[in-house]
């Protein structure tokens, strides 16, 4: 799939000279909507759908990123899909769902209860044959989101930095990218989600035991769990916006980026430290947020 140019800039950021150089790999601007580390998430599972002449298939919530990068990609690619969405269909579509149904993905809703067990409505199976679909887990996560992740240090030559800092959700992301490190970077994981501890075991399990070493989470910058906010992070979101010119997202970028900061300021990371931040993308979610919180559209 290569149906739409492949640049992802990395700027640096001023304002942090005294303490470390500090670079952002803006995996943002890739596509307005494929945002950044989904669509290395997604190539792997899309190729393979693409030779097996496949429906592609896959879970969200309504405001997912991974449901509107989906849509997006499978359109590019040539290749029919299905989002399977958690919870009940509102009279008013979220904006996401609109974006994905535009691009042709088919919306199909189930219960929460239902969407726990990832169950696909027994409608889909009267139009497609099991083989018929590729069924991508939610957010892209597994070996072949691992895969595709690995190629996003390809983008640009990195091998000068110490430290890699990204936002995590399922983990994916950070495992394909600590495989791709090299032996004096350090992966650093700000995760979004509250009470994630099977985090580290999970991303373990796509790691061999010498990898597992190279990568470390932490839990402090949630902001009390996934999708929550206050004022505190738009205060940060807006003032980074306005020194640095990067727009960040309020569920992923934005805490990870208000973790770097901080990290930043406490002298956390060592002396001649250079500073790879990785701007995973996710702008279309600040689409929920009232008019005039952020002071960037
Ligand atoms: C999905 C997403 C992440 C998390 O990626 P994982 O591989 O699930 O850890 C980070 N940032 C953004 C913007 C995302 O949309």
């Amino acid at each position: 799939m290569s149906s739409f140019p492949l640049s992802c800039p990395v700027e640096s950021l001023p304002g942090y000279e005294n303490v470390a150089a500090v670079d952002v790999l803006r995996l943002d601007k890739l596509h307005p909507l494929v945002s950044g580390n989904k669509w290395f998430k997604l190539k792997e599972y899309l190729a393979l759908a693409r030779t097996r002449r496949q429906t592609v298939l896959t879970f969200g919530g309504a405001f997912s990123n991974h449901i509107v990068a989906t849509a997006a990609a499978a359109q590019l690619s040539g290749l029919a899909c299905i989002g399977i969405i958690r919870g009940e269909e509102t009279a008013q579509l979220s904006h996401t769902l609109l974006q994905a149904k535009e691009m042709g993905m088919q919306l199909f809703f189930i219960s929460r209860e239902a969407y726990r067990q990832k169950e696909i409505p027994p409608v889909i199976f009267q139009h497609y044959s099991p083989s018929a679909l590729c069924i991508i887990p939610e957010g892209g996560y597994g070996a072949e989101g691992v895969a595709g992740a690995r190629d996003i240090l390809q983008q640009h030559p990195t091998n000068s930095y110490t430290h890699i800092l990204l936002a995590v959700g399922t983990g994916t992301t950070l495992a394909g990218l600590t495989l791709a490190a090299l032996p004096h970077q350090q992966v650093v994981g700000i995760v979004v989600l509250k009470n994630l501890h099977g985090l580290q075991k999970e991303i373990n399990f796509f790691l061999p035991t010498e990898k597992q070493q190279q990568f470390r989470l932490l839990h402090d910058y949630h902001f009390g769990g996934y999708a929550k906010k206050n004022p505190q992070l738009f205060d940060f979101m807006n003032g980074f916006y306005r020194h640095t010119g990067v727009p960040t997202d309020f569920v992923y970028t934005g805490k990870a980026f208000f973790a770097a900061d901080a990290l930043l300021q406490a002298g956390w990371f060592p002396p001649g430290s250079k500073l790879l931040l990785v701007h995973t993308g996710g702008l279309q979610g600040n689409l929920s947020l009232p008019k005039g919180t952020l002071i960037f559209g």
